[in-house]
Parts: C-alpha cells; sequence; structure tokens
C-alpha cells in the first residue's frame, strides 16, 4: 500500500518527539527538517513541501504550542490538520446536474493510467446511488478499450455505447447523449483515448468533444505508480484542456504517494476517488481526513 515507508517515518519523528517532553524551537525544527525529507523521499512536490513545511513550522513554533502541557502531541494534531488542507479539507462529490437532466461526465487522462477501468467503477458508484448510467465507447484508438468497457460495463450490469472505431469520437459522444435522452439515462461517461503523453492530438479531441456536447464535469485519472510525472500532467492537463477533478489509481499498489498528497496543491483541484486495485469495487470516495489518518498511521 502506498504510504507504509512514509508512515514509519513519520511514526519514528513523532516518537522521538513525545518522548521529549518539553519542546525546544530546535528540536521543533530538527523534526521539520526529517519530516521534509520523509515528504520529499515520498515524491511529494518540492514547492508543496516547502510551503507545508513553513505552515507547520509558523504554527509550531508559536508560544502556545511551546509552553503548551504536551509540545510533542501538538506538533502532531498540526502536521495532522495541515496534510488534511493539504488535500483539500473537504471530500468533493461529483457535481451532477439538477433534476432529471442529463450529466455528462467525460474521463480524460494518459494511455494505461486506469481510464477504461475506473469509468467502469464509477458507473458502478453512479448505479448504487440509484442513477441510471450510459458509458460511451470514445476511445476508439486502442483496439481492445471497446471491448473491455463492454465486458466491464457488463460486470457492472450499465449498458454500453459503442460505434465501433470508425467514426469520431465527437460524434460517438453526440449519439451516445441522444440514446441517453431516448432510453433515460441521468448520467452519460464517456470514455475517451489516452495518449502516451499530453499531445495536440489528444487535447484537439477532447476540445472537439467538448464543442459537440455540453460536457457537465472533466475527471482526469492519474496513475499513482508515475509520481511527479502524475502531478505534471495534471497541471499540463488542467491548463490545456480544464479539469474538474481527480481520480488517482493504483494506490494499493507499491507506489510512494506523492502524487495523492500533491495533486491538489499543484492543481487547484480536488481528489474525487482514489483506485485501490483491479477489482471493479475498488474505488474509494476520497477523504482528505481519513486520508491524513491513514498516512499518519
Ligand atoms: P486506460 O488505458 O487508462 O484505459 O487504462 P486501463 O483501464 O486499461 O488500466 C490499465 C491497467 O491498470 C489495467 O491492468 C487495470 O486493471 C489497472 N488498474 C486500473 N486501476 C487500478 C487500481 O486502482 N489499482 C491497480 N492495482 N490496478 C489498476
Amino acid at each position: 500500500m502506498a504510504f507504509d515507508s512514509l508512515t514509519e517515518k513519520l511514526q519514528n519523528i513523532f516518537k522521538n518527539l513525545r518522548s521529549k517532553g518539553r519542546l525546544t524551537e530546535d528540536d521543533v525544527k530538527e523534526a521539520l527538517k526529517e519530516i521534509k525529507r520523509a515528504l520529499l523521499a515520498a515524491d511529494v512536490n518540492f514547492k508543496v513541501v516547502k510551503d507545508f513545511v513553513k505552515s507547520v513550522q509558523e504554527r509550531a513554533v508559536g508560544q502556545d504550542v511551546m509552553n503548551g502541557l504536551n509540545p510533542g502531541q501538538m506538533v502532531i494534531k498540526i502536521v495532522n490538520e495541515e496534510l488534511v488542507k493539504l488535500m483539500g479539507s473537504q471530500t468533493t462529490e461529483i457535481k451532477l446536474q439538477p433534476g432529471s437532466a442529463i450529466t455528462v461526465i467525460m474521463m480524460a487522462g494518459l494511455q494505461g493510467a486506469g481510464k477504461t477501468t475506473t469509468t467502469a467503477k464509477l458507473a458502478g458508484k453512479f448505479k448504487l446511488k440509484g442513477k441510471k448510467p450510459l458509458l460511451a465507447a470514445c476511445d476508439v484508438y486502442r483496439p481492445a478499450a471497446i471491448k473491455q468497457l463492454q465486458v466491464n460495463g457488463e460486470k457492472q450490469g450499465v449498458e454500453v455505447f459503442s460505434m465501433g472505431e470508425n467514426h469520431k469520437p465527437a460524434n460517438i459522444a453526440k449519439a451516445a447523449l441522444e440514446h441517453a435522452q431516448k432510453n433515460g439515462n441521468n448520467i452519460v461517461i464517456l470514455d475517451t483515448a489516452g495518449r502516451l503523453h499530453i499531445d495536440e492530438d489528444m487535447m484537439e479531441e477532447l476540445q472537439e468533444i467538448k464543442n459537440t456536447v455540453t460536457v457537465h464535469q472533466t475527471i482526469l485519472v492519474i496513475d499513482a505508480m508515475t509520481g511527479q510525472d502524475a502531478v505534471n500532467v495534471a497541471k499540463e492537463f488542467h491548463e490545456k484542456a480544464g479539469i474538474d477533478g481527480v481520480i488517482v489509481t493504483k494506490l494499493d499498489g507499491d507506489t510512494r504517494g506523492g502524487a495523492a498528497l500533491s495533486v491538489k496543491a499543484v492543481t487547484g483541484k480536488p481528489i474525487l476517488y482514489v483506485g485501490m486495485g483491479e477489482k471493479l469495487s475498488d474505488l474509494e470516495q476520497f477523504y482528505p481526513d481519513r486520508m491524513a489518518s491513514r498516512i499518519l498511521g
């Protein structure tokens, strides 16, 4: 699981702090230096780490903490609160259109990030909430993608709309929306094509979809295993295409977890869900406070 190594390091730092009783300013500074090192080793973005440590330091070196009864505990509490803040404080729900209006959600991301799998996982979540989602197979480049979406859609008991590989993604999206209107679907999730890198073609394709149908939510899927690269991808995606939220996949893997910690601070957009495995049920809503507790162990 991600964060194992970070959790272990933080626990050692905190154990040391707690054992001291009274803290000097130097004790706090030393602990913060170690926290900084631990976060960098977990692949958290450098600027994010710097700002984080600065915020903790400003609060921790204040009179109340240094003169308090249990300064070690206070520092730990501050680190916890700042971690929650870093990840966005509140849980963000995917914003749906009011009443029976159809919400169009466009899934985007690089190839292999887990977009097609996550599309089906998300459909399952909506179905549990009593919605009637339709999945649209707009990834016409990766030969297996359409089949994969169909297989996963069937497992989830969710309809998949496909027109094969010989139509433009924007036209498929438009036809899928018409299909949804006729069939009473209230959510359409577009599984778009990824590429190995962000390139003009991919951005144009997403834009063309947006020009053809009204996309209410653009959700970027990033792979936690790729660490800082994932965060850079998110930043560039947001600058070029505009995103509303992020889903971080493969947090169950042997990742250092830094992407999950950095993405909100770097893009300003919240994490909505995290992927915790290959099974279609392995998608968890993202709670910044629970994630912080998990990290602190
Ligand atoms: P796409 O190219 O972005 O559509 O990626 P896919 O949905 O095909 O996923 C690529 C691989 O990642 C597949 O083998 C998925 O089973 C796997 N995958 C997706 N999400 C997760 C996750 O949260 N955890 C793990 N361990 N594997 C995942």
